[in-house]
């Protein structure tokens, strides 16, 4: 393992983005162009831990629209 590694080592990759902001953990997504939050904070996979070293946007908390279930 190095330091630079940038590849998340689970099976399905990336399966789920998480940052820290202010001891808070929040869901994000990856887009195309950095965000605010991503220009200050590091996104990283929720399961390995493995820095996401691109872009990504935090997932506004929605009560309306609970997750979608895909069965
Ligand atoms: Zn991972």
């Amino acid at each position: 393992m190095t330091d630079d590694q940038d590849t998340c080592l689970c099976p399905t990759p990336w399966p789920r983005l998480i940052t820290v902001i202010e001891q808070r953990e929040y869901t994000v997504t990856p887009t195309a162009d950095h965000s605010p939050a991503s220009a200050l904070y590091l996104a990283r996979c929720a399961l390995c831990r493995t820095p996401y070293n691109h872009p990504w946007k935090r997932i506004p908390a929605d009560p309306n629209q609970p997750p979608v279930v895909t069965r």
